[in-house]
């Protein structure tokens, strides 16, 4: 039980600045962050190897990180830097592996990392997307239809909360899937949603058959999230007729900023969960208005801590109050992953989670992945090892990868090295053709 609970006592939870109802200042948002900042690092260093060496190479004392300017000091970390060492060392060793749900990512990056979280640390940072949805308007008895591009849940992760309150009517929510059930415009519908979350491109799904079936309900909001919000994924939403609400979350830590719902041009950050940061290329901060690179701290990720964890995406640092009146920092807009659809031509599409899916169980053996469609109907899937695979595990992924792209196009699997990243030093999971390539 102690790995359970372990980095929580109950009374801090509610105690908690995003529980009250009560109206928080900036001020004591400064402080609750820098509290829990300075409990965080020492458990880093206490308890978690990767750390205990990372601030040991870098000369730092945590005990010594008492403000802002302090915590520059402290190492910035990449996926990378996660990655390269065994993720036992990424755990706290007062946590017990066999309480963790598994949180692992991989498809919206094609990069793939352990992630592991307590049931506590799950439900406290889920608690912050339910107040996001709720500040766009969700009200306690609506439904909520989830759209994802696979179940993403833990089947260990014990949803009993969950499940009490949709007995009583209460937060229910469903989880629909977007690319493996082909009745899932359907089965949305029959769960008469109140509001619809998920991700932007399952969404866009949706909203596009219902469109052909002429389907309309009224909906109070749709909240979209898990990668950027383009402008053609807007359009094909926006025929649902409801208000679009961006959420910007990377797996890892959940969700980072919500679009303001008074209507302000900005995300709200969400300073009582994370300490969210935008660098510039030299790693001093971002002046209000400058693009920069997201890093972010968890402040309640103690399983498995992330500290000044490169997210990979860029953001516009706002101002650092909302115009609204809230006390949140904000961030003017974020340039995150795209997830395209690759045309097939005559208006069929294939979605690489349909891919990513069925590859899935061979991710042990695989660093990174990227999809690339080179032809019309060709596509080249890329891999990253993190050791040589057998020839089993290679013929495995191959059956994998192509009765998963079936008869619409062909796969091949192409070994390697490196992956080049874009410009800014992001991954590209997915390279589509353009609608009106000379190669179609
Ligand atoms: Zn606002």
């Amino acid at each position: 039980m102690s790995g359970l609970l372990h980095g929580f006592d109950l009374g801090r939870m509610f105690a908690h600045p995003g529980f009250r109802t009560t109206p928080f200042t900036p001020e004591n948002l400064a402080r609750h962050q820098q509290s829990h900042l300075t409990r965080l690092l020492h458990h880093a260093q206490t308890q978690v190897p990767f750390f205990r060496d990372a601030f040991a190479r870098a000369g730092i004392d945590p005990a010594s990180i008492q403000c802002s300017e302090d915590f520059q000091r402290v190492p910035i970390f990449s996926r990378r830097d996660c990655q390269q060492v065994d993720a036992t060392d990424r755990i706290a060793q007062n946590a017990n592996p066999r309480w963790l749900l598994d949180r692992s990512t991989s498809g919206s990056t094609g990069e793939r990392l352990t992630v592991k979280r307590t049931w506590f640390e799950e439900r406290l940072l889920n608690a912050f997307r339910w107040r996001a949805w709720r500040e766009f308007g969700l009200r306690t008895s609506d439904r909520l239809a989830i759209l994802y591009f696979h179940r993403a849940q833990d089947p260990s992760d014990n949803q009993f909360l969950q499940r009490l309150a949709a007995r009583l009517g209460l937060c229910r929510q469903q989880v629909f899937d977007a690319v493996g059930d082909p009745g899932m415009a359907r089965a949305t519908l029959d769960f008469r949603p109140q509001a619809i979350a998920g991700m932007s491109s399952a969404i866009a799904l949706l909203a596009d058959q219902w469109a052909k079936q002429g389907i309309h309900i009224p909906l109070r909001f749709v909240a979209t999230g898990g990668e950027l919000l383009t402008e053609p994924l807007r359009a094909r939403i926006s025929t649902l007729g409801a208000p679009i609400l961006d959420l910007y979350g990377a797996n890892e830590l959940n969700l980072l900023a919500s679009r303001c719902p008074a209507g302000a041009d900005t995300y709200h950050v969400c300073d009582d969960a994370h300490r969210i940061e935008v660098l510039r290329p030299d790693n001093t901060p971002a002046a209000p208005g400058e693009s920069g690179e997201v890093v972010a701290t968890s402040l309640f990720s103690y399983a498995m801590p992330f500290i000044r964890y490169r997210i990979g995406d860029l953001a516009v640092r706002g101002p650092d109050r909302c115009p609204c009146g809230a006390p949140f920092s904000t961030l003017l807009s974020v340039q995150g992953r795209t997830i395209d659809r690759f045309p097939l031509g005559h208006d069929a599409w294939l979605h690489p989670w349909e891919i990513i899916n069925a590859i899935r169980p061979q991710f042990r053996w695989i660093r990174q992945v990227q999809l690339v469609q080179s032809a019309r109907r060709l596509l080249v899937l890329r891999i990253v090892a993190l050791q040589p695979p057998t020839g089993q595990e290679l013929n495995l992924l191959e059956t994998a990868a192509t009765s998963a792209v079936g008869n619409r196009a062909r796969i091949s699997i192409e070994l390697t090295h490196h992956i080049e990243p874009s410009p800014s030093g992001k991954p590209i999971p997915f390279v589509a053709l353009p609608l009106t390539s000379p190669h179609a």
